[in-house]
């Protein structure tokens, strides 16, 4: 037999932003499509109109564009199977939810929610256990099993609300096979008689589902473990179809855990901790609440995939940082874990770091010269050329360059209060009044010997060397920070060196007549 061409989905519900935890599991099936030679396919699944969230679907078109997962059939590029938004091919599933009816694996139920209600306290008073319309109960119960031929088409004749339920073997041992989870037993009576279809024309998840799964001759469902709990019941829908021979294989992937490590890693724990749970900013549009996303906080895309792809998938190897063809590569189901894995927001920011220490300074200098533009009119492109390579080591993100930065462009508004104490004493004038005559009267300060020339000149004249160092530190930066001095003054130039020495000594000269 050939063997199977490997055909993947992601199949999210715009029900809001996608979660990380969602985008891993479209890099994981993107992985397995490209490691395969094969097609990765995204249908949105928005058969639960309650649900539903404007501006969720175009939200996970753009992260998924923005992690450079792209796929080769989908709901906005069409494909061989268009359309593969569940909502556009609605018409389609009424069919197969009649094939089960008449092969005799799924019935008509008419059970309103009140009546169910009250059987339910009927059994509870009755001290039974089961609560749930399955093979025990659907005999009590208003349907076209317990109904007459006759009875069941008065009914539907009358346009009564009806629902489609699949009828679950009475007595059966459901054996299904994952690929992350090996084989998995299942009692039919744990599994009760799910909704298939409803009479307001919609098909419920678990039949648009599997139904698209079948005709889009899906190879593998790779899918995060909430939908576990559903494999049973799909595994029993290809078999009454008569398609176990064409079912996809199963990989469950493990949960996201939070960074505590118990629990199901959430919105509520970014907000909390203060870091994205979302790859894109998302605003809600019934609230306006704004959820951060990785990209606005500034995570390369990269970084981000690699963070993502490490978090239940393991290479075997002391390997982290993976492009994305290295992914591809590496990438292999039997690696992923069962096991929850727990996010570490502090492992995110080394993952960027390191994906920023590899850029080159021209790609750093490209992405911090609009920051920089945005927070200062004098924003050259040649002074960012200059601090980029200062501060690279420093940073895990290019914003946080100008926090370093900021004072190469601007000169400092005041300072701070604690250095000025500690560093400008009463000789500072005198030390600053010397420095400046010997960079007046240079004419390169960026030559070689600049350095060596004014430390000598501080040591012949008895002067301390920190104690001028750090009042010309403070003069020119504003605080006691920054990188080597004489490198400051080589980027900001004679002229500005000067004008802010002027600046300082003014300030300590009109602080010295408040004081005497
Ligand atoms: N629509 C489901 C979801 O929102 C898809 C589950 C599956 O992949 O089968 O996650």
């Amino acid at each position: 037999m050939s063997e199977r061409r490997v055909r993947v989905r992601f199949a999210p519900s715009p029900t809001g932003p996608l979660h990380m935890g969602g985008v891993r599991t479209a890099l994981f099936n993107y992985l397995f499509a490209r490691k395969h030679g094969g097609d990765f396919l995204l249908r949105i699944e928005d058969t639960d109109q309650t649900r539903y969230v404007p501006g969720a679907e175009q939200y996970i078109i753009e992260a998924l564009r923005w992690c450079g997962l792209n796929y080769d059939e989908g709901v906005d590029i069409g494909g061989p199977c268009a359309p593969y938004r569940q909502s556009d091919r609605k018409e389609l599933y009424h069919k197969y939810a009649m094939q089960l009816i008449d092969s005799g694996h799924a019935y008509y139920a008419f059970d309103t929610p009140e009546e169910l209600e009250k059987k339910r306290e009927e059994w509870q008073n009755l001290k039974l256990d089961v609560q749930q319309y399955n093979a025990v109960t659907r005999g009590e119960l208003k349907n076209s099993l317990t109904l007459s031929a006759q009875e069941t088409q008065q009914l539907l004749d009358s346009g009564m609300h009806y629902v489609v339920r699949f009828k679950m073997p009475e007595d059966e041992n459901i054996v299904v096979n994952d690929i992350i989870r090996g084989e998995i037993t299942v009692h039919s009576t744990q599994v009760d008689d799910k909704v298939l279809y409803k009479s307001d024309g919609m098909p419920t998840y678990h039949l648009a589902n599997v139904v698209d799964d079948y005709l889009m001759n899906i190879s593998h469902v790779i899918r995060g473990e909430e939908w576990l709990p559903s494999l049973p019941l799909h595994v029993m829908l290809y078999r009454a179809f008569d398609w176990l021979a064409v079912m996809p294989q199963f990989a469950h992937l493990p949960l996201l855990l939070k960074p505590e490590g118990k629990g199901k890693l959430s919105k509520r724990d970014g907000d909390k901790m203060g870091f994205p749970v979302f790859p894109l900013e998302w605003k809600d549009p019934f609230s306006g609440e704004v959820s951060s996303g990785y990209r606005e906080k500034g995570y390369f895309q990269e970084a981000f995939v690699n963070l993502l792809a490490l978090l239940g998938w393991n290479p075997g190897t002391e390997q982290e940082i993976f492009s994305m063809d290295e992914l591809i590569n590496a990438f292999d189901l039997d690696k992923v874990g069962k096991s929850g894995s727990k996010f570490d927001p502090e492992k995110a920011k080394w993952f960027n770091q390191q994906y920023l220490r590899m850029k080159s300074d021209e790609e750093l200098s490209q992405m911090f010269l609009p920051i920089v533009q945005q927070r200062t009119v004098i924003a050259s492109m040649q002074m960012v050329r200059s601090v980029v390579p200062l501060v690279k080591e420093r940073a895990q993100f290019v914003h946080e360059m100008w926090e370093q930065t900021s004072f190469f462009f601007d000169a400092p508004a005041g300072y701070e209060e604690k250095a000025v104490k500690k560093t400008w004493k009463e000789n500072s004038v005198a030390h600053l009044q010397f420095v400046k005559e010997m960079i007046e009267s240079e004419p390169d300060m960026a030559a070689a010997h600049f350095e060596p020339r004014v430390k000598d000149a501080i040591t012949e004249n008895g002067f301390g060397m920190g104690a001028v160092l750090n009042a010309l530190r403070l003069a020119l930066v504003g605080e006691l920070k920054g990188p080597h001095l004489f490198d400051i003054m080589r980027i900001i130039g004679k002229e500005n060196t000067l004008a802010r020495i002027n600046k300082a000594i003014a300030y300590m000269s009109q602080m010295q007549t408040h004081t005497s």
